[in-house]
């Protein structure tokens, strides 16, 4: 990108001033084309060259899902923020400040209800530009705030995971929030409520170990990485050559982890069609 950012842009700015933003374009990560910001947002973020499945804001996600876009936050239980006043090369408290002010959420996942094809849906979806959509205490809260309500209300409920998996930075109170999930997913188990995973790249660690993996219906975006532990780990550890396309979601596929592969420009058509069935409405 650095031609365009320091040749081009300067070039553009000279002509039309500065009302062009910093990021007109992007690259694939896949195949490096250089993609218009502007035309990835009509395709759902999917890259037109190779197909890559690009990662999305909660903002995005939720437009491309919901009826009308409409979606209603749910408030949940405020932690304390820092709990082990943790710092490496930059305090904690630090870094969830900057992460608020740059990407405009307040944690990594967000929750609230909305209706997905006329179905009423309580839903927690993921922000990975929040510090890598970690899971800390105020992702678990948030997480148990909407199974809760999905159980109280009689809502199906909806999960779209995008996480590196436990935050470090708050320790073991970061992987209470395993087993407080769990408990959460039993509880919309014994309702008889649906619980869809919509697994998106990348669902990793404590995420993929816990209620990511413990939908009624799995579904996964093509391409997407969904495993405890990345594959590099794996081959640096084993000393042996992988598969291709190991865990991906494909590969997961054939080999019956998750139910089903879906294009995400057919993800909300399809989902309202599980809804419909699970629920017993048109
Ligand atoms: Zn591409």
């Amino acid at each position: 990108m650095n031609w365009l950012t320091n040749f081009v842009r300067p070039k553009i700015r000279a002509l039309v001033g500065n009302d062009v933003p910093d990021n007109l374009w992007e690259k694939c990560q896949k195949c490096e084309q250089m993609l218009f910001s502007k035309e990835l947002g009509s395709v759902f973020r999917v890259c037109p060259h190779c197909g890559h499945h690009m990662k999305m804001s909660v903002k995005e996600r939720i437009a491309s899902l919901f009826d009308d876009g409409e979606f209603t936050k749910i408030p949940y239980n405020s932690c304390v923020s820092d709990p082990l006043k943790f710092k490496d090369t930059k305090k904690y408290s630090d870094r969830l400040k900057t992460a608020r002010e740059s990407g405009g959420e307040n944690e990594a996942a967000v929750v609230g209800y909305g209706k997905i094809g006329g179905h009423k849906t309580v839903a927690v979806l993921f922000s990975f530009d929040f510090m890598g959509g970690s899971m800390g205490m105020a992702v678990g809260e948030a997480f148990i705030a909407g199974a809760e309500y999905a159980v109280s209300k009689g809502h199906s409920f909806l999960v779209v995971p995008c996480s590196g998996g436990a935050r470090m930075q708050e320790g073991i109170f970061s992987l209470m929030q395993m087993p407080r999930t769990v408990v959460a997913v039993n509880k919309m188990n014994e309702s008889g409520l649906p619980y869809i995973v919509l697994l998106t790249n990348p669902t990793t660690g404590g995420v993929s170990a816990s209620f990511a993996m413990l939908g009624d219906i799995h579904i996964a975006e093509p391409g997407a990485l969904v495993a405890f532990t990345g594959p590099r780990v794996i081959e640096g550890t084993i000393r042996e050559k992988l598969p291709d396309g190991f865990q991906l979601s494909e590969y997961l596929f054939n080999h019956g982890m998750v139910d089903m592969v879906i294009h995400r420009k057919d993800l909300k058509d399809n989902i309202a069609k599980i809804l419909g069935i699970l629920t017993h409405k048109k």
